[in-house]
C-alpha cells in the first residue's frame, strides 16, 4: 500500500485502471445493445452456474446445496464456447457461491477471451485483497453482492456488519464495477436496513439497487408506505446503474401487475450446473434442454412464448433484458415441456 493511502480508498493507479475498464465495458455494452436491437437471434444475457454449493444457508434460498462438486473447467469452457457461438453478449456467473469454484479465474478469462462481458454474483464472504486482485487480472467487469440486513440474524448472515470490511477492500482494490443489492418486502425485518446498505454502497463508490421479495404464496402485495418511500429513495440513489431503466420494479413495489413480454429461454438463459437451459432461477425445469441441443429454432420459439408468471415477476435482470424487445410483436405460443419430466420441475413463486 502506498504511503498515506487511506483504508477503503483506491490508489490513483487503481482508480485510473477502474475508470478505463468501466469505459471499455460501457462501449461493449452499448455495442451489445445495438446488436440486440438489430437482431433477435442471439441471447443478450446468460446466467451460468459453475457450482451449486454454497458456504451459507440463507433461510429463503432455494438455489444452493452443501454437497455438489464444481463443474470441471473444460466443461465450463465448452458451455461458454456454445454461448459465444450463439452470439451472447453478457455472461453473469452465479451460484450457489461461485467463488468456491477452484478455477473460477480461468472461467472468467475464457468469457473475456470469447469476447463476452464478464459478471459475477457472490455473497462476498471469500473476498480479500488477493482474491480481488486475481479477479482484476482475470478481467472481471461487474460484481454484485446482495446484502440482506444490517446485522446477521437466523435467516441471513449476508449483513452489512459481516461484509463491511470486504466492501472496503473492494473499494480499495477492485478494478471492476461493484453493485450492492439490498432487499425489501416479505420477510425483511427492518426495512431501514436497506437504506443504510444503499448509502454505504454509494459512500464506497459503488452503485446500488434494491430487489423486492414476494410472499411465499407468490401474490403481489404493495409494499408498506414507509417501504415504498425507502424503495423510491434507493431507486433514485441507484440512478447510475441500469436499474433506472426498470419501470417494472415500481409496479412490483406498488403491488401492481405489469405488462411486459418475458423473453426467458431466448434473450435471457439460465444454465444450471448440469448444463441444462432454464427460463430463469425461479422457473427451473423449463425448458430443461441440454445447452448442446438448444437450437436457434428453440430460442425463437421461447422468444414468442407467453409466460403466465410474467405479470407478478420480480426477476429484474430478465425484465431489463426484455426492454430490448418489448416493442416487438405479441407472444402467441404456449410453453412446451420437452427435456424435463413433470415431477422434476421446480416452480418457485407461483
Ligand atoms: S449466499 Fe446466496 S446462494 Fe448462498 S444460501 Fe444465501 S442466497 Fe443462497
Ligand atoms: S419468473 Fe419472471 S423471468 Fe422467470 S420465466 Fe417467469 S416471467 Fe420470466
Amino acid at each position: 500500500m502506498s504511503a498515506g493511502k487511506q483504508k477503503g480508498k483506491a490508489s490513483a493507479e487503481t482508480w485510473q485502471r477502474r475508470r478505463l475498464r468501466f469505459y471499455r465495458t460501457r462501449v461493449r455494452e452499448i455495442r451489445g445493445i445495438a446488436k440486440a436491437l438489430v437482431s433477435t437471434k442471439h441471447p443478450f444475457l446468460v446466467h451460468i452456474i459453475p457450482m451449486r454449493r454454497c458456504n451459507l444457508d440463507c433461510g429463503y434460498c432455494n438455489e444452493y446445496d452443501d454437497v455438489s462438486k464444481p463443474v470441471p473447467l473444460e466443461e465450463m469452457k465448452r458451455r461458454l464456447d456454445m454461448l459465444a457461438d450463439m452470439g451472447t453478449s453478457i455472461i453473469t456467473i452465479s451460484g450457489g457461491e461461485p467463488l468456491m469454484h477452484p478455477e473460477l479465474d480461468d472461467v472468467i478469462r475464457h468469457i473475456r477471451k470469447r469476447g463476452m462481458i464478464a459478471g459475477l454474483i457472490t455473497n462476498g464472504f471469500f473476498l480479500n485483497q488477493e482474491r480481488i486482485e486475481r479477479l482484476n487480472d482475470a478481467g472481471l467487469e461487474h460484481l454484485q453482492i446482495s446484502i440482506d440486513n444490517a446485522a446477521p440474524d437466523e435467516v441471513s448472515k449476508k449483513s452489512l456488519k459481516s461484509l463491511d470490511g470486504r466492501l472496503e477492500m473492494l473499494s480499495e482494490w477492485a478494478e471492476f464495477q461493484v453493485n450492492i443489492n439490498s432487499v425489501l418486502g416479505s420477510g425483511v425485518k427492518n426495512s431501514e436496513d436497506a437504506l443504510k446498505i444503499a448509502h454505504r454502497a454509494l459512500e464506497l463508490g459503488f452503485t446500488s439497487t434494491v430487489g423486492i421479495i414476494h410472499d411465499h404464496d407468490g401474490q403481489l402485495k404493495p409494499l408498506a408506505p414507509r417501504d415504498q418511500e425507502i424503495f423510491e429513495e434507493i431507486m433514485t440513489l441507484g440512478k447510475r446503474s441500469f436499474s433506472r431503466f426498470n419501470q417494472f420494479q415500481h409496479n412490483v413495489a406498488m403491488g401492481r401487475e405489469h405488462d411486459w413480454k418475458c423473453r426467458a429461454g431466448s434473450r435471457y438463459l439460465y444454465i444450471c450446473e448440469d448444463g441444462l437451459v432454464h427460463w430463469c432461477s425461479q422457473q427451473r425445469g423449463y425448458p430443461g434442454i441440454p445447452l448442446a441441443e438448444y437450437t436457434a429454432e428453440m430460442r425463437r420459439r421461447e422468444f414468442l412464448t407467453h409466460k403466465s408468471c410474467a405479470p407478478m415477476c420480480t426477476v429484474s435482470c430478465v425484465q431489463q433484458v426484455a426492454i430490448l424487445d418489448n416493442w416487438r410483436g405479441e407472444q402467441t405460443m404456449k410453453p412446451r415441456v420437452v427435456g424435463a419430466r413433470k415431477e422434476e420441475l421446480v416452480q418457485i413463486g407461483k
